[in-house]
């Protein structure tokens, strides 16, 4: 049985033949691979993109999916995760879709070998298919290959688990990884680390803006996100006309993490990347529920 927990998950020619499937369905229409599958999504956390991008995904590729919103469910009532989880289990789908505020959950349900588990997005630590569809808009962008390119991921680093997994995979496809951040958002690492972006924008290739992630800070990090925003906020006037991609997974902080202006730039690719996330999650889904 194979999960997505995190990138780490897929060899190097899993991954050769996601962004392959992923350009192909992107090129054109698939048939209904999926046709007899049904999945279920297992959502404990916001989402606006991840979410319907996997129903997308799944609805084009012909399979079924089902809900369960665990605000209306027995979790309410004091059902375990676990049994939650086992009891979805039982009703036989060919795979959950788990979104959870813990780094471990979805190791801890794949565990349970009950039912493929693909991770949406947990705690700090992962989210393995915004990795995978933020590659794939860069190999799509550069034409080939990503090894030698630089990218500074520029924000809310420690909090954030689309730069844990974006480090991860991009590190291992051979990009150079910058991290430009306040001390407050910076985490432990051995990367390269840098307090201001105009120290590093002359030598980057891609940006990629991340949201303060308010919702795991314990305390206020910034009294004012203006202060933040004076420095980090990608605008036209620290882009210029330097040929730089511009990333964001969503939801952007208007005027914080990106400027009106730079959000309507050709550079900015934050809708490709969303278009994107469909192809690369029914790439995924045929991997794990057909291929696997
Ligand atoms: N949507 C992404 C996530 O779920 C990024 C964010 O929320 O800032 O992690």
């Amino acid at each position: 049985m194979q999960h997505l927990v995190d990138t780490n998950d897929f060899s190097d020619t899993q991954i050769a033949q996601l962004l392959h499937d992923a350009k192909s369905f992107k090129a054109q229409r698939p048939q209904q691979l999926l046709h007899d599958k049904l999945l279920i999504t297992l959502f404990f956390e916001a989402s606006t993109r991840t979410r319907s991008s996997f129903e997308v995904a799944a609805k084009r590729l012909g399979a079924s999916v089902v809900h369960l919103d665990p605000s209306r469910s027995s979790a309410k009532k004091g059902e375990s995760l676990e049994d939650t989880f086992a009891n979805l289990c039982a009703m036989e789908p060919d795979g959950i879709i788990v979104r959870h505020s813990e780094n471990a959950t979805p190791k801890l349900l794949a565990d349970m070998q009950t039912s493929p588990v693909i991770n949406a997005g947990a705690g700090n630590y992962a989210h393995p298919t915004q990795a995978l569809l933020d590659l794939f808009t860069m190999v799509e962008h550069f034409g080939g290959d990503v090894k030698g390119k630089t990218i500074a991921i520029v924000g809310d680093i420690v909090s954030s688990r689309v730069a844990s997994s974006g480090i991860r995979l991009m590190t291992r496809m051979g990009m150079n990884v910058l991290l430009v951040a306040p001390e407050q958002f910076m985490p432990n690492s051995d990367l390269p680390q840098y307090k201001n972006l105009e120290d590093v924008i002359d030598k980057v290739d891609v940006i990629m803006s991340l949201r303060a992630q308010l919702e795991r800070h314990e305390k206020e990090l910034f009294e004012d996100y203006a202060d933040y925003a004076s420095q980090y906020c990608i605008t036209k006037e620290r882009m210029r006309n330097r040929d730089i991609l511009l990333l964001h997974p969503g939801p952007v902080m208007r005027n914080i993490d990106i400027s009106d202006e730079m959000l309507e730039d050709p550079r900015c690719k934050v809708l490709t990347q969303v278009k994107n996330g469909v192809f690369i999650r029914m790439a995924i889904l045929k991997l794990l529920l057909l291929d696997s």
